[in-house]
Parts: C-alpha cells; structure tokens; sequence
C-alpha cells in the first residue's frame, strides 16, 4: 500500500517530468529510494538528443548495479512518473532492483499519445509484470497521472 513518503517520492517524479518538458525533452523523471527512506538517485529523461535508450528508470537500474549490493537493491524502491517501457523493466529485473510505484500507467500513456495523433513507439508497451513476472508494482494514482497527463498535452503541443 502507497504511503504519504510514496506520495512525496511520486510528486517528486512529475517535478522531474516538468523540469525535462522545461528542457525539452519527453517528460519522464524517476526516483531511486533505499529501504531506509534516503533518495539515493533521480534523473529525467534525456532522449532530445537522439538517443532513445536514455530514460531515467534504465539510468537507475545501471547507478544501482554499480553503486549497491544486491540486497539493497532488492530492498530499494523506484518511484516513477509513467510505468517503466520493456526496456527498462528488462534493465530493473536483470539488476534485482525491488518495488515500483508508478503515477501513470503505460496503457494510460497509449491511450493518451493516441489521442494526441502520436504514432505508435518502435517498442510495445507492456505491463511491467509482463516483463518481470515476479515484480511489486504499485500504480497508477488518478490525481498525479493527471498532472503527468497534462506534461504529455503540453509536449505534444496541445
Ligand atoms: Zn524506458
């Protein structure tokens, strides 16, 4: 079950969606959170400049390969703004890292570049659980999926 300090991780994740909008980049941002509450890492997405694998779950999952044991790994948390894509839930479950909470789904994603005449990403989206059977996945909360919502709107110039 989501707590107040998940709350305040996720609020934290849409502040660095906003602050990648404000760069120009897609607005995705990420927190990496140890068992005892410490923010060990955050990034947001930065793909503006071609390369498409820069998303800031794929950034954590190589920081807490380089940076952790595996049982801190496990015992971490990743809050992030939208659910992972299939590449960084790969990048999650190959370097053990433990819970997701997520604020917006990936299905409300499609959906939502869908309404926006978007055409379709060259990687499917799919469940997190889909890619890691045995994952703890929190997510979406309607009020912040919302605000990532309107990042979305505001990128795709709508
Ligand atoms: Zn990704």
């Amino acid at each position: 079950m989501a707590n107040d300090a998940d709350l305040r991780h996720l609020r934290r994740c849409v502040e660095l969606a906003a602050e990648a909008l404000e760069a120009g980049d897609e607005p995705f941002g990420s927190v990496l959170v140890a068992a005892d509450g410490a923010v060990l890492f955050e990034d947001h997405n930065h793909v503006a400049g071609g390369d498409h694998t820069r998303h800031p779950e794929f950034e954590i999952a190589r920081w807490a390969a380089a940076h952790l044991t595996p049982e801190e790994r496990a015992a971490a948390t990743v809050y992030t703004s939208g659910e992972h894509c299939p590449m960084c839930a790969a990048a999650h479950g190959w370097v053990g890292l433990g819970r997701i909470v997520y604020a917006s789904s990936s299905g409300q994603l499609t959906a939502w570049l869908t309404d926006l005449g978007v055409p379709a990403p060259p990687v499917r989206a799919l469940p997190i659980q889909e890619v890691i059977p045995g994952a703890v996945v929190e997510g979406p909360f309607p009020v912040l999926a919302e605000r990532v919502h309107e990042l979305h709107r505001r990128f795709h110039g709508s």
